[in-house]
């Protein structure tokens, strides 16, 4: 029998997701319930951070980060440290001593090898990271924080498209370099600023492309700096990178290194001759007095430093989160602008044989194994994140210091839960429903009530399945709508 034209397609069922903030594209997994012998498929969203893959994903996301921002911004007291190194997730503060990617920590460095401090005046340091608080002659008291945008160099003139005036002299290898080891300089910057400021300086930051698709940071941080020594700071920050050198080519495509088994692993494949290994390369590195670092990078001239106070604080952070859902390489649209496209495209290919970490197989390219090495490494095809068009070099976006809330995303997911939960709750909704077949319901006898396995749907369950969860969100929302507004009502007509 013919379907009847109004059927609905599985792209008529995602942009019907994306309006209604569902997730369209979620993954579907068949739920048995052990207690009533009924089968169930339930979709789990995607938990995408990109707008062009799952806007509702996305957004949701975004907005997790943005309140982990607000939190932490204009706290007042000291917030609780976190009881082991591992308890945060994206803490940027582990890049300060990122020299040791490989994770052994056994490598001793050599003094050359770790950074010159610059010549800045020092502080004794307290341990405080709360904002002092000032006291204005009128008595009112205010406790200011900063919003910071920190920029990288130029590299050759741009139009305002951000394509370069100059395509051939612009300098792409350094704005490759650059972009790769931006949150390793954004790493410096704040442990500079620590020894500077005198306090224990806590930072929100997020890193954004600029027009001409190179990165820069926005932060929000704790506290107030005079602007001259952060500005000083800034002038003086630099990050060397202390790698073999990948100046010359010695393998190209048409003549690879060939690996020999685990034992020794690249050779040379017309003399046999073993590659030297990372920790090799790393040795002799250290060995000669004459090493210089492989790359050394700054930031640039532009800085913008404002003083905010928590009345303003919620413009800054959607200014700051504002790019969150887009990827670095699709943040500004050229306008039909082709020589911009051309600029990227030129950007990507430089990024494509440069090394992006110790275990990059592009360092076969230039004669060394990568780190961990194994067979079938194709310089020129490293899987890693950084080399994608979409990133530009930039994998990680989001880096607060450790201190900032004190709490993980994980932790401001179940925040932001538990708000929802207990206004449902309080609204009379059932707390069961509200559980649905969560893993730590149980049978009596202790075991998990609900088993779950994944499915992979056909195109009517699909689309079922996305319309059930776009009815049970409006069905949500209205719930959550009306239960905000009782408690509302309530508290109003409280007696004060
Ligand atoms: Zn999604
Ligand atoms: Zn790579």
């Amino acid at each position: 029998m013919a379907r009847p034209d109004f059927t609905i397609t599985a792209d008529d069922a995602r942009a019907l997701a994306a309006s209604a903030r569902v997730c369209g594209r979620p993954m579907l997994r068949r739920v048995h319930d052990r207690a009533t012998g009924t089968e169930e498929v339930v979709p789990i969203p995607c938990g995408s951070t990109r707008e062009a893959v799952c806007p509702a994903c996305a957004r949701k996301a975004r907005i997790i980060r943005m309140h982990q921002c607000q939190e932490g911004w204009h706290l007042t007291d000291e917030p609780e440290r976190p009881t082991h190194a591992n308890s945060t997730d994206d803490d940027g503060e582990d890049l300060e001593d990122e020299d040791d990617e490989s994770g052994s920590g056994k490598r001793s460095r050599s003094t050359r090898r770790r950074q010159n401090l610059p010549d800045l005046p020092k502080l004794k340091m307290s341990d405080r990271t709360v904002g002092q608080v000032f006291t204005a002659p009128s008595g009112r008291q205010f406790r200011p924080s900063m919003f910071a945008t920190c920029t990288l160099p130029s590299y050759g003139p741009v139009h305002v498209s951000g394509a370069p005036k100059h395509p051939g002299s612009y300098d792409y290898r350094r704005a490759a370099l650059d972009a790769l080891h931006f949150s390793k300089l954004c790493g410096r910057l704040w442990s500079n600023l620590r020894r500077c400021a005198g306090f224990n300086v806590q930072y929100f930051s997020v890193i954004e492309a600029q027009r001409r698709g190179a990165p820069h940071l926005h932060a929000t941080i704790r506290g107030a700096i005079p602007r001259a020594t952060f500005r000083q700071v800034v002038a003086a920050t630099d990050y060397a990178l202390w790698w073999p050198s990948f100046d010359q080519v010695l393998y190209d495509t048409d003549r690879l290194p060939e690996w020999t088994g685990p034992d020794h692993g690249y050779a040379d494949s017309d003399t046999g001759e073993l590659l030297p290994t990372w920790r090799q390369a790393l040795d002799r590195l250290d060995q000669d007095p004459d090493a210089k670092p492989a790359h050394v990078m700054r930031f640039g001239a532009q800085l913008d430093l404002q003083g905010v106070i928590p009345e303003h604080a919620d413009q800054a952070v959607r200014y700051l989160a504002k790019y969150l859902t887009k990827a670095i390489g699709e943040t500004h649209d050229c306008d039909g602008d082709p020589a911009f496209g051309r600029h990227l495209d030129r950007l990507h290919a430089e990024l494509r044989w440069l090394p992006c970490s110790p275990r990059c197989a592009n360092w076969l390219r230039y004669g060394v194994q990568p780190d961990y090495a194994k067979p079938g490494l194709i310089p020129g095809q490293c899987r890693m994140r950084a080399h994608d068009r979409d990133n530009l070099g930039v994998t990680r976006r989001v880096l607060p210091s450790r201190l900032w809330s004190g709490k993980t995303v994980d932790q401001h997911k179940a925040d932001r839960a538990q708000v929802v939960r207990q206004t449902l709750l309080a609204a009379g909704m059932d707390d069961l429903d509200l559980d649905r077949m969560a893993a730590t319901v149980t049978l009596p006898d202790g075991t998990p009530r609900f088993a779950w396995t994944d499915v992979r749907p056909d195109h009517d369950t699909y689309v079922r399945l996305v319309l059930d969860s776009i009815g049970e969100r409006q069905r949500w929302r209205a719930q959550y709508e009306a239960a905000k507004t009782a408690a509302a009502v309530s508290t109003v007509a409280q007696p004060p």
